[in-house]
């Protein structure tokens, strides 16, 4: 059992209920506790980080080419440097910084357009040419090496640390996590919900409703009502053996649509994506993608071929047509707020978890969180953000 969970009886209702213990959940209920909203319970079918807050690539950065994840993430990455000291845990932050690598005259194009951008709202990144990316990435296949956007305070979390330290924080305000219990209904009067109903019949009271049911949030969705659209993908990562320090930064290589770091105990941890991902919310992995990963990984890090795989895994997201989430009020119900089709929803997690308790406060949304409305989706207001390592539908 996790420290911090809940062990005692749940209470008939809460001011705000939110479904799903992941990252986005509990990042969401720290911020609550912090402005001493405490009544509030975090609900997970599995165990606090048993979804894809726990399976995830723990790669973070903000440097991306739109204003809309410019302005979110730079809040979180702004978060992400201090979050050991907020949550008073040590989330194991490596400050080797992230690069996005590019290999063809084309993506190193595309990197000095954003960086344009990015200088142009006062972001904080760096170009790297050729010569100075091969001194960042030594063990780097020189072919793969165009040059890189580099930002050198990005770079990666441990994410059960994370999961934990929130958790932790969240649950000595007063908040209740509770693991193993599932919500199978929601309960609506007009456009209010009402109460949450679990799989054994528990019923709970709300005030608020929050869909973070990760993968599984369009199950949730439906049992609120809610029309989005949103689909589960599943995503997979391997792990190898620990080797000596090769690699400080968390890469994004564009070329091979992978992301990797290598862990502080010398593990090389790396996943890439398929032009079509599985839309499915199984935890099933596949050959196909283990033999991708080692190829790809191979190609790029050529000291990794003969290397062991220790681990691989998949874990579920939910993906809107832009991969941007969709964030914040329903607008037809009164007391329902999403934090749905998360991809990179590790990284934004802390900006998220701030304005998204801002608004459940204030009834204020943040002009950094507007643009993730759910009336973006409805309408197919896609956001053109270019730099994502994953093949978006819109
Ligand atoms: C392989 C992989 C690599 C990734 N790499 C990165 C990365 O490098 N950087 C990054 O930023 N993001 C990455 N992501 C994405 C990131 O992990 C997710 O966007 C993020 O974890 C979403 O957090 P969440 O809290 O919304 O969802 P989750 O962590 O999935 O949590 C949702 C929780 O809801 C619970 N739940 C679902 N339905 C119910 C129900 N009916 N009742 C009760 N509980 C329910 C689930 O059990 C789960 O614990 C990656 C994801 C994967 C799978």
């Amino acid at each position: 059992m996790l420290p911090g969970v809940h062990t005692g009886a749940i209470r008939s209702g809460y001011d705000v209920v939110i479904v799903g213990a992941g990252i986005q959940g509990l990042a969401l209920a720290h911020e609550l506790a912090k402005r001493g909203i405490t009544d509030v319970l975090v609900i997970d079918r599995s165990w606090p980080g048993g979804g894809a807050s726990g399976r995830n690539g723990e790669l973070i950065r903000s440097a991306f080419s739109s204003p809309e994840w410019c302005g979110l993430f730079d809040l979180a990455l702004d978060k992400w440097q201090t979050l050991s000291a907020e949550l008073d845990y040590n989330i194991l932050f490596n400050r080797d910084g992230y690069a996005v690598l590019a290999s063809t005259e084309e993506q190193w194009a595309m990197l000095q357009r954003d960086r344009a951008f990015q200088r142009s709202i006062g972001l904080r990144s760096e170009l790297l040419d050729d010569a100075d990316a091969r001194r960042l990435l030594p063990a780097a296949a020189p072919e793969m090496v165009r040059g890189a956007l580099y930002q050198p305070h990005g770079g990666f979390a441990h994410h059960d640390s994370v999961v934990a330290g929130y958790l932790e924080q969240a649950a000595a305000r007063g908040v209740h996590v509770v693991g193993g219990r599932e919500v199978v209904a929601v309960e609506r009067s007009g456009s209010r919900a009402t109460a949450v109903v679990l799989a054994d019949g528990t019923r709970i009271g709300c005030g608020v409703v929050v869909n973070a049911a990760g993968g599984h949030a369009p199950d949730v969705d439906r049992m609120l009502g809610v029309e989005l659209g949103i689909l589960s993908a599943r995503l997979e990562m391997i792990v190898t053996q620990p080797m000596r320090p090769f690699l400080g930064p968390a890469v994004a290589a564009l070329d091979l649509l992978g992301y990797c770091h290598q862990t502080m105990r010398g593990e090389f941890v790396g996943g890439t994506e398929l032009a079509h991902v599985d839309q499915t919310t199984s935890l099933r992995g596949t050959w196909a993608m283990v033999r991708d990963m080692a190829t790809k990984f191979t190609r790029l890090f050529p000291s990794l071929a003969g290397v062991r795989l220790l681990r691989h895994w998949a874990g579920t997201v939910s993906q809107t047509p832009d991969l941007a989430p969709a964030l914040g009020p329903v607008p037809e119900l009164e007391n329902v707020v999403l934090s749905v089709g998360w991809v990179y929803g590790f990284m934004g997690a802390p900006a998220a978890g701030e304005l998204l308790a801002a608004y459940i406060d204030t009834g204020r949304v943040d002009p950094r969180l507007a643009p993730f409305g759910i009336e973006r989706v409805r309408e197919g207001r896609w956001i053109a953000e270019g730099s994502l390592v994953v093949e978006t539908a819109a």
